[in-house]
């Protein structure tokens, strides 16, 4: 195998795939490549949680030995891809960050899992999280912080933290991440990656430990958009496991064929949201969006001005939606069937309270706490049923918007990576952190996060919302946005780390 090409830290999915399946590299090679990077360096960043590298390396050579027999391997052959720790792995541990569940192994796959392995993929491991997705900065996991790879004393967003800080310092080229209220967008932001949630039952939640089931979505996690849709398309589809999957309407379908020129935009009307661009907007983040969408218009877009009124009650409505949700979900959780048992002499109940308080952090607790009280009788009315009518507002604001354009351009996250420690013991102001990615989730469109190339020092994230079904488009303009882009995507220090590592 000597005369192989060594595998690099900046390599794309389409590459390595291509690799493998012409037999130029071998599946194991590559996963090698990827578990020595995560030995040498992972003990800064703390990506994973679990790195399965007998697993990993044994499915990697099954791979080679099918390929060598003859036959074709698939879409992403020999891709090691890096899992959130809220996604059920056969015979894999699988904890959602929580101290209760710490040696759950769960007996089946997650249908996203299931799809990334029929296409040939190699699961490397599971990343961190905050405990049950709960969380922006990760660092409410109940096993460790993760750190950002562009600044260590930094956090890399949350809750898909571990996935988006994995891509971001070359530990693997993609991710999948869970996104309820800006999970997968707000850590590929702060992290300088793409990531992608898709519009709500367009990936199947089959095998996700569900935090809020009306919200949750999967999605990937990538260095650029072409391997945001390659995975995509892997992952995507209708499952007999969640009826709330669906296909796409045909007129949603692809639109933009691979040989167009990538960055003509012509013909497309992008709204820009008035209020997702607040007086209160940092300029290190305001300004390389706005540079972002100058640069759209230039390539012809028609670019206008939108209103999305109810914006200011987005977060208000999201936390009594995802709260209740969450107090029903994780009631599961009692240490009877799932969940570490304190043993206690007395009753059932006992042991079920004493279990709960001693597995799930301060976080899980403080929400399922607001969800029970939200969906408590005597104030359903006045919390959950409030929420609800709220959210078909929040619906109807991005109804009304889509009548005149395709697609919203604004910021993911309102802040670049803030310091570790700064925000988290403050619920309030980590939950603000979610104001420009909420309404996504309540009104079930897709967005994707892609990085502002030129934002220096710290990452910055462009978000691209449209209708529903409408990700061909999404990706239509987060390649544009690429291509436009003078500057290659630059590379946290940590992945440069990881490549010197590769040449010693
Ligand atoms: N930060 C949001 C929350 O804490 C979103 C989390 C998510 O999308 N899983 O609920």
């Amino acid at each position: 195998m000597s005369s192989q090409r060594a595998s690099t830290p900046d390599e794309s999915v389409r590459e390595i795939s291509r690799a493998v399946r012409d037999g130029e590299r071998s599946a194991e090679s590559v996963t090698r490549a990827y578990l020595d990077r995560i030995d040498a360096l992972d003990d800064r960043v703390g990506s994973f949680l679990t790195v399965d590298r007998d697993g990993a390396v044994e499915y990697a050579r099954k791979l080679d030995r099918r390929r060598e027999a003859g036959a074709t391997l698939g879409p992403l052959a020999g891709v090691p891809v890096a899992v959130k720790d809220n996604l059920c792995t056969n015979g894999l541990r699988t904890t959602c960050a929580s101290r209760l569940l710490e040696s759950f192994v769960p007996p089946y796959d997650a249908t996203v899992v299931s799809r990334l392995r029929d296409a040939d993929a190699v699961v490397i491991g599971k990343t961190n999280l905050d405990e049950f997705a709960m969380g922006s900065s990760t660092e409410n996991s109940g096993f460790q912080p993760t750190r950002n790879p562009w600044d260590l004393e930094r956090v890399p967003g949350g809750s898909s933290g571990g996935s988006a800080a994995a891509v971001a310092a070359g530990f693997a080229p993609a991710a999948l991440g869970s996104d309820t209220g800006g999970s997968i967008r707000q850590p590929a932001a702060l992290c300088g990656v793409v990531g992608l949630k898709p519009t709500y039952g367009r990936v199947s939640r089959y095998g996700l430990v569900a935090f809020a089931s009306s919200l949750d979505q999967v999605g990937p996690i990538t260095y650029d958009v072409d391997d945001a849709a390659l995975l995509f398309s892997v992952i995507a589809g209708p499952d007999p496991h969640d009826d709330t999957t669906a296909a796409p309407t045909a007129t949603n379908g692809s639109e933009s064929s691979p040989d167009a020129d990538r960055s003509d935009l012509h013909g497309l009307r992008i709204g820009i949201p008035r209020e997702y661009f607040p007086d209160s907007l940092p300029e290190d983040v305001s300004l390389p969006v706005r540079a972002a969408i100058d640069r759209l218009r230039g390539a012809g877009a028609d670019v206008r001005e939108v209103t999305l009124p109810h914006t200011n009650v987005a977060i208000a409505t999201y936390y009594v939606l995802a709260n209740s949700e969450a107090s029903s979900n994780l009631a599961r959780f009692d240490a009877v069937r799932y969940g570490r048992r304190i043993e206690h002499d007395s009753d059932s109940l006992a042991m079920m309270a004493k279990s709960r308080s001693a597995g799930l952090g301060p976080e899980v607790q403080r929400r399922i706490m607001l969800g029970t009280f939200a969906l408590s009788a005597g104030y359903y009315d006045a919390y959950y049923g409030k929420a609800l009518a709220v959210r078909d507002r929040l619906r109807a604001d991005f109804e009304s918007a889509f009548d005149d354009v395709d697609a919203l351009v604004a910021p993911t996250s309102p802040l670049v990576a803030f310091p570790l420690g700064s925000k988290v013991s403050d619920p309030v102001s980590m939950y603000l952190c979610d104001i420009l990615t909420a309404s996504a989730n309540l009104a079930g469109i897709p967005a994707l996060s892609v990085p502002c190339r030129d934002a220096h020092p710290l990452p910055v994230g462009l978000q691209i919302l449209g209708p529903r079904f409408s990700e061909e488009r999404l990706f239509r303009i987060g390649r544009a946005h690429e291509e436009l882009s003078a500057a290659p995507l630059p590379r946290s220090p940590i992945a440069m780390a990881s490549a010197e590592g590769d040449a010693s």
